[in-house]
């Protein structure tokens, strides 16, 4: 395993991470799960990621138990949660979600129960708040860092723009700002991690830890001629992902970045997060797996440095066409 700096903070994180959305407490049993984080931690993997949206609190309460058995050692490893939807989803109150202060604290205090932990290391504000004062929550996350609560704060889909406002407050005020974004990045959506931030990198040392790097599963090749049925697009009430993912232009990619793949000898799924991992501004690429063979599989892609060379990459982004333009000014 490799391991990468969360941004500027000092932190070492594994380049491969785990996460839980949609499968742990939904689409996998739990003796799936104990299987994935086993085969992770065993591979060196150290993050494991997790939110109080999850299968409505319940990927938490699956995690806990499952760290619980281990007994690995609590130094060995990183656990996050987010906050912003509240466990309760759509049917939470008013005060049951956001980043106000009251919501973050006691979201903060549930994890903790669901996971059995006494501290959090990343927690993230899992969207931004608009009916919430940025000043608000980073207080808020400061003073859960006073406390023990949690070790590091970050942020997930905000804007360049919101997590510089962020780091203002915190500058004003001597708190501790957010050290790392979750923002979704892969072959097909590029914009935020490769234009938006490009500033932020340098001048406050952004960290990121990445998700869906196989596009929800559309850059394996599954989807390119056939709908397999035991996948998460396949699950009830997941329209709304299947209608964004398998639109026309993401197939075609995958369709000929299919054939390229297989021309180099490695599988789509293996390509596309080792395109990931060669992006410097990533610090961890979080992978989501519903059974071990997949995981097993998508380890490979940390051998395939050598392979992505200039030449390859090129033959990548002609293939992609959607390099997004970085302003020269
Ligand atoms: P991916 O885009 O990599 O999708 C993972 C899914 O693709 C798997 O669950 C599996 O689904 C399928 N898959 C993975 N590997 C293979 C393979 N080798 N062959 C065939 N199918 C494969 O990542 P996720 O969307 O799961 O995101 C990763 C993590 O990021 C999440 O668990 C979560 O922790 C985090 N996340 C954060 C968000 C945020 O807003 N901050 C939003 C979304 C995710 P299946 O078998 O069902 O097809």
């Amino acid at each position: 395993m490799e391991y990468r700096r969360l941004g500027k903070s000092g932190l070492q994180i594994s380049a491969l991470s785990l996460g839980s959305w949609l499968t742990f407490g939904k689409q996998i049993g739990n003796n799936t799960a104990d299987e994935l984080m086993s085969i992770a931690y065993d591979n060196g993997v150290n993050f494991f990621d997790n939110a109080e949206i999850y299968a409505r609190g319940r990927s938490e309460i699956v995690m806990g138990e499952i760290l619980k058995k281990k007994n690995w050692d609590r130094d060995s490893y990183i656990i996050s949660s987010k906050v912003f939807f509240g466990y309760l989803g759509k049917d939470a109150r008013p005060t049951q979600k956001g980043l106000h202060r009251k919501h973050v604290v006691e979201a903060c205090e549930q994890a903790l129960k669901r996971l059995q932990l006494d501290y959090l290391d990343l927690y993230f504000c899992h969207r931004p708040d608009k009916q919430t004062p940025i000043e608000e929550t980073v207080w808020t996350m400061h003073n859960l860092i006073q406390q023990g609560k949690i070790l590091y704060w970050g942020t997930s889909e905000w804007s360049a723009q919101e997590i510089m406002e962020a780091h203002m407050v915190a500058q004003r005020y001597s708190l501790i700002g957010p050290t790392m974004e979750q923002p979704q990045y892969n072959m097909l959506e590029r914009n935020k991690v490769e234009v938006e931030y490009a500033q932020i990198y340098k001048t406050v040392g952004l960290g990121t830890t990445i998700w869906s790097p196989l596009a929800t599963g559309v850059l394996t090749g599954k989807y390119n001629d056939s709908f397999p049925g035991d996948t998460r697009l396949s699950i009830l009430g997941m329209e709304w992902l299947k209608d964004a993912a398998l639109a026309e232009a993401n197939l075609s990619r995958a369709r000929k970045l299919t054939t390229f793949a297989k021309e180099l000898g490695v599988s789509l799924p293996v390509l596309a997060i080792a395109w990931c991992l060669k992006n410097e501004h990533v610090s961890t690429v979080i992978l989501g797996a519903s059974k071990s063979a997949q995981l097993q599989e998508n380890f490979k892609a940390l051998e395939l440095k050598e392979l992505l060379t200039a030449d390859v990459m090129e033959k990548i982004e002609n293939i992609l066409g959607n390099k997004p333009i970085l302003s020269q000014y």
